[in-house]
């Protein structure tokens, strides 16, 4: 039986299916990939934090445990070994005398983790706290011998004891004699957990509770404790600050599987809400841009773009020479877009194409007898790198320039490093446009991709230092240096220069006396409506030619 809801139309679900399908119909292909991306990486990252956590909470809890059969075998070693420093310094001729057996049960009983201690002569136990052992009890060879020269047997039964494994740990002549188990005996939580000692320099396995492989101990190398995840365990493994010995501690890898599940149940919901709320927001942005290309592409029909033109100055006589034609956007309401935000809009979406188109068709309505009445003077142009690849450009200026009835020698086509980047397409366009006499400038030239090499492949006519090099003109900074380098090179491939942003006196003096031919910036004027540009010129001529 299927279970539905009922779903009527205007209902609370209904308006939110319909904003959700609103959100996804209008998102691109693209913006869905990245809003799932974005929920994946959330949870992704919920994840991992989970694991991390339950890693450093579960490592805290197997350290725990090894640090405690650390303590209990350096309380066991310090036992011992005072223990039979205490025999060996009373150094009297008879070792088993009856004072010397006196002090061994003095210190037996002294000792809360030795069981007995004792004379051992060739692998025998001739004496010990509890009394002498005539003709000795057989110790067997000791297992092995540790570097500091203890001499370690693991498994012996004494007849005080039967059915009893006991340890023996010999050292010059005397022997303490031990509980096997002792400093694993710790309290553990878990019934899989293993335990171990071992010697610190061999690294061979002393006691353990549980299946505990000796190699476990070779994961710490350096330094006093690990924790590291092997085997399908979390092991702990420590090293005794005084002492020549280690411990470790294990708990299967189930319990850090278990702990990371818990701390998933609480922060994997978190993980997808935030994944969620970060793809809704990435789905918003996206269609608020998609909104606005609509709206820039009516605004373009509803003729809401216009030029200003700002003039270019010979930095010689400070005369205008030329103007560049900047685009800008009124909105209905009046609110103005500014270029940079519109530029890259029009880029991403496709619509740079059409910009330009409007450009050029603005400039043949507008500028005709402006250039017609100074062949002298130009008009610069921003092209985009999609213009530069595209071939469709080298028509539409053709048909410019016969519409402004003007030698394409008055327009230069500013292109940015980008426009040059898929080389072959743009080379063609480069050498077409400069075959028909228009000339080609590098805009914000010094800012972009390329290094140098490509001006060599590539002839222009100038370069456009770009404003943020102007702006360090002057001051102490590294890059200050590059102005100058940038125009030696310039000067060395002998291209023209036009500074951009030229706000100050001092600024256009420095260029002045490097040799830039030309300025553009806020010291001569901001850029102006083409009237005020018109006027502007007239008066220069009029103080330049007095009648
Ligand atoms: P751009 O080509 O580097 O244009 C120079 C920018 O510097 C212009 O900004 C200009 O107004 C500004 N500027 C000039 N002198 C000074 C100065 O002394 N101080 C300061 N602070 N700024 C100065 P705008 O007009 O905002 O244009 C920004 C960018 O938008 C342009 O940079 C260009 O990349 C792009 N753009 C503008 N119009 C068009 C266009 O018609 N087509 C294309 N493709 N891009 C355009
Ligand atoms: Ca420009
Ligand atoms: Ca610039």
């Amino acid at each position: 039986m299927a279970i539905c809801f009922p779903n009527k139309p205007g209902s609370a679900i209904d308006t939110s299916l319909k904003a959700l399908k609103q959100i996804l119909g209008d998102a691109g292909k693209s913006t869905l990939v990245l809003a799932l991306v974005l929920v994946a990486l959330s949870v992704l990252a919920a994840w991992q934090l989970s694991r991390q956590l339950a890693l450093q909470v579960e490592s805290a809890h197997v350290l725990g445990y090894a640090r405690d059969v650390l303590r209990r075998n350096e309380q066991t070693s310090e036992q011992v070994t005072g223990g039979i420093k205490l025999l060996l310094k009373e150094a009297v001729p008879d070792p088993c005398s009856a004072s010397s057996i006196d002090l061994m049960k003095q210190i037996d009983l002294a000792s809360s983790n030795l069981q007995a201690i004792g004379r051992v002569v060739g692998n025998r136990l001739v004496c010990s706290s509890l009394g002498r052992h005539t003709p000795g009890l057989d110790l067997g060879p000791p297992d092995f011998i540790t570097a500091l020269g203890y001499q370690i047997r693991q498994h012996v039964v004494f007849p005080f004891a039967p059915g009893q494994s006991l340890a023996v740990v010999e050292w010059q002549g005397y022997a303490a004699i031990l509980h096997k188990d002792l400093p694993v005996d710790v309290a553990l939580a878990e019934a899989d957990g293993l335990l171990g000692v071992f010697t610190g320099a061999e690294r061979r396995l002393l006691m353990s509770r549980g299946a505990l492989p000796e190699r476990w101990a070779q994961h710490l190398r350096e330094g006093w404790e690990t924790v590291v995840v092997a085997d399908g365990h979390l092991i702990a493994v420590l090293r005794s600050r005084t002492w020549s010995s280690g411990s470790m501690a294990a708990l299967p890898v189930s319990y850090l599987d278990r702990r990371t599940r818990a701390f998933a149940w609480i922060l994997l919901p978190a993980g997808l809400v935030t994944g969620v709320a970060l793809a809704l927001v990435a789905l918003l942005l996206a269609r608020r841009q998609r909104s606005l290309v609509t709206v820039m592409r009516s605004a373009l029909r509803r003729q809401e773009f216009f030029l200003v033109y700002q003039p270019i100055v010979e930095l010689e006589t400070g005369k205008w020479v030329g103007a560049e034609a900047l685009l800008r956007w009124r909105r209905s309401s009046g609110e103005m877009v500014p270029p940079d935000v519109f530029i890259q809009l029009a880029e991403n979406n496709g619509l740079i194409g059409q910009v330009t188109e409007y450009v050029l068709q603005r400039v043949a309505r507008e500028a005709g007898a402006l250039l017609r009445s100074d062949a002298g003077f130009h008009l610069a142009l921003n092209l985009s790198a999609f213009d530069m690849h595209s071939g469709r450009i080298v028509g539409l200026l053709d048909g410019l320039a016969a519409e402004l009835q003007i030698e394409p020698n008055q327009l230069v086509l500013e292109v940015t490093e980008r426009g040059f980047l898929q080389a072959d397409l743009a080379r063609a366009v480069v050498q077409t446009l400069r075959a028909r006499g228009f000339q080609i400038a590098i805009d914000d030239f010094g800012t972009g991709y390329s290094s140098l090499s490509y001006l060599e492949t590539f002839s222009v006519d100038s370069l456009k230092i770009d404003k943020s090099f102007i702006d360090k003109i002057g001051t102490e900074s590294a890059a200050s240096g590059v102005v100058s380098h940038i125009i030696g090179m310039a000067k060395s491939l002998r291209l023209a220069m036009v500074a951009e942003g030229v706000e100050t006196q001092a600024q256009a003096d420095y260029l002045r006396a490097s040799g830039v031919q030309f300025a553009q910036g806020w010291l001569y004027s901001k850029p102006l409506p083409l009237d005020a540009l018109k006027a502007g010129l007239l008066k220069a001529a009029a103080s330049v030619d007095p009648v």
